[in-house]
């Protein structure tokens, strides 16, 4: 079907950034890539939306304006206990921006389009197969050959099994509905929250709420998190509490349709490459604390695109270094900072503790979270790693 330097599985915001940096640091290697995914855009994404502003300062120094997608600012997010605790932005005039992903991620298509790069959409990749220094790539359509394959196919990764004793990471699980706003609901218009009780209920996650703008229409996108999936019986708890929790807002959750994924956790000793491919995105796993995942999957796509560019320089395909370097860079450290703390949040299940961090030392969360877990784009002065 085709020989290629690059292909790369999967256009999500991890795939598009990958290409995008790729075009920024070497246009003639990104001229002789090809994206290859299985839906077609817009497609759907179960995603709370909540778009960060280190992931829009990624996209600005592409070049892209998030703006131009419809998006709701959100003038504070609420991180609380039991409805109490602390509110903060991390922009100077916002918390963060929600932007419904279907939106999202058919724009940053658009965008990758309108850079003549290629994107076949509606192909799936069934099998990468290593074959010596280079990668079949087998799809329904007939084989695609490559140098360098790079996984940013997501959750489920195709890519991911091609590599060898690759140990299967723990999974986290998220819960999503979108609902029309109730007047009753105590929750302001343009306020995200974020309620940590599921915690000392036996689900290590959080309950969200958010304002999102779909297809021009505000609705609210709820949704829970669980970093710590067992057997069907947490699933049940994490519906519950949900319903719990929106039951407190004048919403009834069997008038909504749920929907869930599981998602694999990122961890340092995860898979990450082997030679000729590279993962990104939620294929390498997602962080452990907010499960915030599409910032360090557009940081990420940078780290890859400068691995790809030195690995045809030097011809060294073996990718050895790869890992250290996402390990090293901002995002990597932001990632790992963030999967370190989350064992401890998340084992502090007595209400007392949970309502002492919230309640009596928000500003010091607040000043963790915004120090060491976000902002990592603007991290030190030098820009060498993102
Ligand atoms: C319910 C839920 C809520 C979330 N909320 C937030 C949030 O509010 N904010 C946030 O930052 N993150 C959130 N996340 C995490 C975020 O959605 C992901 O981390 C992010 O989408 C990762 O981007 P990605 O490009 O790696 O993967 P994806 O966005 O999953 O993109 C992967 C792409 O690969 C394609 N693909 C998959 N398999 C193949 C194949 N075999 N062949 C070809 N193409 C393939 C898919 O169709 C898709 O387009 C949430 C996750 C869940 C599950």
């Amino acid at each position: 079907m085709g020989n290629y330097d690059v292909i790369i599985v999967g256009a999500g915001p991890a795939g598009i950034s990958t290409v995008l940096h790729l075009q920024q640091i070497a246009p003639e290697l990104a001229s002789r890539t090809l994206v290859l995914e299985k839906a077609r855009f817009p497609r759907n994404k179960l995603c709370g939306g909540g778009v960060t502003p280190d992931a829009e300062r990624i996209l600005n120094r592409l070049g892209l304006d998030v703006t131009e997608v419809p998006h709701v600012d959100l003038d504070w997010a609420h991180f609380l206990f039991e409805g109490k605790g602390v509110s903060f932005r991390f922009a100077e005039n916002y918390a963060f921006r929600v932007i419904h992903r279907e939106e999202l991620d058919a724009w940053l298509v658009r965008k990758a389009r309108e850079r003549d790069l290629t994107i076949l959409e509606e192909t799936p990749v069934e099998r990468i197969v290593p074959d010596g220094d280079r990668v079949d790539v087998v799809t329904p359509g007939g084989t695609y050959r490559a140098r360098v394959v790079v996984g940013a196919d997501g959750a489920h990764s195709v890519v991911r099994r091609a590599i060898p004793d690759h140990r299967r990471p723990p999974y986290a699980c998220a819960m999503v509905l979108w609902a029309s706003p109730r007047e009753s609901s105590s929750h302001l218009p343009d306020v995200g929250y974020f309620d940590f009780f599921p915690i000392s209920r036996g689900v290590p996650g959080y309950v969200w709420d958010f304002p999102i703008l779909i297809g021009g229409e505000r609705m609210r996108s709820w949704g829970i998190a669980n970093f710590a999936i067992g057997p069907r019986e947490s699933r049940r708890r994490m519906l519950s509490l949900l319903a719990e929790e929106m039951a407190r807002h004048g919403y009834r959750l069997e008038d909504y349709r749920v929907y869930g994924e599981s998602v694999p956790v990122f961890r340092p000793d995860g898979p990450f490459s082997a030679p000729h491919i590279l993962l990104t995105g939620d294929a390498v796993g997602v962080e452990g604390v907010f499960g915030e995942g599409i910032g360090p999957a557009l940081g990420q796509g940078a780290i890859a695109a400068k691995a790809i560019v030195r690995a045809f320089e030097t011809g060294d395909f073996s990718f050895r270094e790869y890992r250290a370097e996402v390990l090293r860079s901002k995002v990597g450290i932001s990632v790992r900072r963030r999967t370190s703390l989350a064992p401890f949040l998340y084992s502090l299940r007595r209400p007392s503790l949970q309502r002492f961090l919230w309640w009596r030392c928000g500003r010091i969360a607040e000043w963790v979270v915004k120090t060491f877990l976000f902002g990592w784009t603007t991290w030190g002065e030098d820009r060498r790693a993102l």
